[in-house]
């Protein structure tokens, strides 16, 4: 016989959510053709360079990557314009996180301070950690108020926590202010590291490519007590080969390659991730589809009267009319194919997070959610009939 007793901190454990697969819902409702709309992910999917790429790199699988990826890291240090020294990179960004809380806070003793809510997974990793995690309330607008997320902070907080552009919400907050709490920290608290997550930043703005109005990397300033996250896994479109990097303090990446289990990011994410820096039309393609997909799916979804947050990233989040209900307008959506992700995990039931998706996705899904029960009520009109009225 066996006992399973696990520490308190796991057995107590709310663990990540993870939106739904095309797989399930497929199997579920015996559905040929599923839209996912859910996790953020590339609507173009896989880069025709990292296809060619993967194809021939089959052959080496056998073989362990090099130890530290340094031909990723060096390209990644040429995209930013800092030195390969200063850049780590993990089985995705999730793995980055994790090993941030394990390097630096101690259980029991230090703390680490983010938003409420914010990406579930810093508060999971430290809980697991055994480390305390403070929340800071969002503003009720879900901007920030980065002084209330300073004044958490104490001689025993050894990391910061921020999103930009914010998940789940696409807020983005003001350089200049992000630039201010680096300061307060650095000269208060000079051992608390300051992490922003910009697993979203590339699409920020309304044009394409110029990310230094929101980026602290991308301005060329970066303070040195910040560590900047990215991910391969949004607009690269490498979400299933787990590939995410950070910029950091040169010493702290040095204990990174120390403390992280050898060979975690696997040879073919390495090549894929090496081809899709090349590859700058897939990347203008992926630009052009998020930035035009978010104003047609915000302007399709206000004429639906939903509240359609402004967003800086390749999601949008929503509320419904006054009355409708967001679970049973999921599960309508998840009938027709369409896998949206409900915010109930974040403590937002009565909101929505949709990805932006491909052109005819997004029709797809503004269509579907119009034949929703609620809203063939709502409606007289057909829902192509672009001079609708509301008749209750
Ligand atoms: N940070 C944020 C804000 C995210 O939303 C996500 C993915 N949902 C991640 C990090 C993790 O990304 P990765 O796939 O690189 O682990």
């Amino acid at each position: 016989m066996y006992t399973c007793a696990v520490r308190p901190e796991i057995a107590s454990l709310s663990a990540y959510v993870p939106g739904m697969s095309i797989a399930e819902v497929r199997e579920r409702y015996g559905l040929s053709r599923v839209i996912k709309m859910a996790s953020n992910e590339n609507p173009l999917g896989v880069s025709p360079l990292v296809r060619k790429v993967l194809a021939t790199s089959l052959e080496e699988a056998f073989r362990y990557p090099q130890g530290g990826n340094p031909a990723l890291r060096e390209a990644l240090a040429r995209a930013h314009h800092v030195s390969p020294e200063r850049i780590v990179v993990g089985n995705g960004s999730d793995e980055i996180i994790d090993m941030l809380i394990r390097m630096l806070a101690v259980p029991g003793r230090h703390s680490v301070v983010c938003f409420e809510p914010c990406f579930s997974l810093y508060p999971i990793q430290a809980r697991i950690c055994g480390v305390e995690t403070r929340r800071c309330p969002l503003s009720p607008d879900y901007s920030f108020d980065l002084d209330a997320l300073f004044s958490l902070v104490d001689t025993g907080t050894r990391l910061v926590f921020v999103t930009t552009p914010d998940n789940p919400s696409g807020y983005c907050p003001p350089l200049a202010a992000m630039r201010r709490l680096a300061e307060q920290l650095e000269r208060h608290f000079p051992r608390c590291l300051l992490v922003v997550d910009e697993a979203y930043m590339d699409f920020a703005g309304a044009s394409c490519g110029d990310t230094s109005r929101f980026s602290l990397l991308a301005s060329g300033d970066l303070p040195a007590n910040v560590a900047i996250l990215r991910t391969f896994s949004k607009s690269y479109g490498l979400a299933g080969l787990r590939l995410g990097y950070e910029v950091l303090p040169a010493e702290l990446a040095g204990f990174y390659w120390r403390a992280r289990l050898p060979f975690s990011v696997n040879s073919l994410a390495e090549k894929a991730g090496l081809a899709v820096l090349r590859d700058s039309e897939f990347r203008r393609a992926t630009l052009e589809c998020i930035r035009s997909g978010r104003c047609r799916l915000t302007e399709g979804l206000r004429l639906l009267e939903c509240d359609v947050w402004p967003s800086e990233a390749n999601f949008l989040m929503i509320r419904l009319p006054e009355g409708y209900d967001a679970s049973s307008c999921f599960e309508h959506l998840l009938q027709c194919g369409i896998i949206i992700r409900p915010l109930s995990s974040y403590g937002m039931p009565d909101k929505l997070r949709i990805s932006i998706g491909t052109k005819e996705d997004n029709e797809a899904f503004l269509e579907a959610l119009r034949e929703c029960p609620a809203y063939t009520l709502l409606y007289q009109f057909s829902p192509k009939d672009t001079g609708q009225s509301k008749v209750k």
